[in-house]
């Protein structure tokens, strides 16, 4: 078994100016180390961005809770040969893209390139098929994939997703695509469904031969990668990314004028079920999608605005996929869902600024003058803590002047003070930071006290935290 295995030649493509790790000429270098480098394609997810990923974690299990989907967590690591099987070999996440490499134990094992063929897998290895159906299951983490590193596409990337195993019914591919699209709204995202439906495999057959003598004349006009699609896989020609096509496409055959009447019907039916519950799509007869396993109804997410392009940077995307666990080893079992790009999803976000708070805003700022003051202000902060009020602090500093500067930039309504002469006498200074009118109370009552006074002031001072609806 050969050692390295599928992973292409890395291409000598520039990723955008934005995408690369930070400069590593920032830091001074010792002499002869230098200092390490990510790997292309990978990135950290820095702390300034994590209030958006929250946000965005936060949506997907508020959603999936909603609509009853239980979470299910899959290893990062799994035999090579589960997404061979499953994905199709002409596609290019397994031509070109898989980490795929033995182990120390021999076996040839892969870094998960997305996580339905695993969902399917957990399905079958657990008798899931034992459980009422649908099963529905949601999972959230990364991927990978050795893809060319460009804007928004990484080597390691995030996904969530949502499966619901066991209904053949529209009313399940409908519900899905629902779902996605309500996640956008409810993110601050405008987003279009993009829908086809690409029938059986075998109702896919005559399509298939339709599509080939199609091409076939215009072979010489066709990219090398094309030419091998058109031999080996000729649907994905229609998701050619290759401009010089795009006429060539307008003319070509369409998969909906081939579908078998049960297909036709499934598919007119998950369309009157959007359009009762007003999501809004496009039907797009090029969208077919890079999996192999794909069935019926197949959809993509895209940002509102990009209808107008074959757009290459989707938000997320789905469909239906009838045979894939039977094709493991399962029992038949009709199958639909959809995954979403999590740092697309965060990109689209802070284009639009939407930009959350981080953590809640302290509503206490606790200064301290001297040793014994900052004793008292680490076990009163606990306090604060327990009781649910947002405190802050910057015990690491000693002059008043540069507290009350940070509680300044935190905007905090209140500054407690306290110096030597205040934990003698057993008080506290409260201080009003609008006014900067001060009073000075008992410091043994001073978490009750503030209760009562934020209390008074709620709406005013606590801003809410719900940045988006
Ligand atoms: P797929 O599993 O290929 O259908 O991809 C579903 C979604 O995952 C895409 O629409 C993207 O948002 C995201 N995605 C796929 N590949 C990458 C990548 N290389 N980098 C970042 N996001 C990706």
């Amino acid at each position: 078994m050969p050692k390295k295995t599928i992973a292409a030649k890395e291409p000598e493509e520039k990723m955008e100016k934005a995408e690369k790790p930070a400069a590593a000429s920032e830091a001074p270098v010792k002499k002869g180390k230098a200092p390490p480098e990510l790997l292309r394609g990978f990135r950290d997810i820095l702390p300034e961005e994590q209030a958006r990923w929250s946000l965005i974690r936060a949506k997907v299990r508020e959603m999936a809770d909603a609509y009853s989907f239980d979470r299910i967590e899959l290893p990062l690591l799994e035999r090579a040969d589960l997404f061979q099987r499953t994905l199709g070999k002409q596609t290019d996440v397994i031509e070109k893209e898989m980490y795929a490499f033995e182990d120390p134990s021999g076996d040839l094992v892969a870094m998960r390139p997305e996580a339905t063929a695993s969902v399917a897998r957990a399905f079958v290895n657990h008798g899931m098929f034992n459980l009422p159906q649908p099963v529905k299951l949601w999972y959230e983490g990364p991927m990978f994939r050795h893809d060319r590193p460009q804007a928004g596409r990484y080597r390691q990337f995030n996904q969530f997703g949502f499966e619901s195993l066991g209904v053949p019914d529209a009313i399940v591919d409908a519900q899905l695509i629902l779902i996605a699209a309500r996640t956008f709204k409810e993110l601050g995202i405008d987003v279009t469904i993009q829908i086809n439906s690409i029938g059986t495999p075998e109702s896919r057959q005559s399509y298939l031969a339709e599509l080939t003598s199609y091409f076939r004349p215009h072979r010489n006009k066709l990219s090398e990668d094309d030419k091998r699609r058109l031999q080996k896989s000729p649907l994905r020609l229609l998701d050619s990314k290759d401009p010089a096509i795009a006429e060539l496409l307008a003319g070509a055959p369409q998969i909906v004028d081939w579908l078998d009447e049960e297909s036709k019907q499934h598919f007119t039916k998950v369309l009157e079920y959007l359009d009762e519950v007003e999501v809004s799509y496009q039907l797009n007869p090029f969208l077919v999608r890079g999996l192999d396993y794909y069935t019926r109804t197949v959809f993509e997410i895209w940002e509102s605005g990009d209808e107008g392009e074959r757009a290459q940077n989707a938000l997320g995307g789905g469909g239906r996929y009838d045979g894939l666990v039977e094709l493991i080893g399962g029992r038949p079992t009709p199958a639909c869902g959809f995954a979403i790009g999590m740092e697309r999803v965060a990109k689209a976000m802070a284009d639009r600024n939407i930009a959350p708070e981080a953590r809640a805003k302290p509503l206490v700022f606790f200064c301290q003058l001297g040793d014994g003051a900052r004793r008292v202000g680490l076990r009163l902060f606990e306090e604060f803590r327990v009781a649910g009020i947002p405190v802050a602090e910057a015990f690491g500093k000693n002059a008043l002047k540069a507290q009350l500067e940070v509680a300044n930039k935190l905007e905090v309504p209140y500054a407690l003070l306290l110096g030597q002469k205040e934990v003698l006498d057993g008080t506290i200074i409260i201080r009003d930071m609008d006014s900067g009118a001060q009073e000075i109370v008992d410091s043994g009552k001073i978490v009750s006290i503030m209760k009562r006074k934020l209390a008074k002031s709620e709406g005013v001072t606590r801003p809410s935290q719900d940045v988006v609806q």
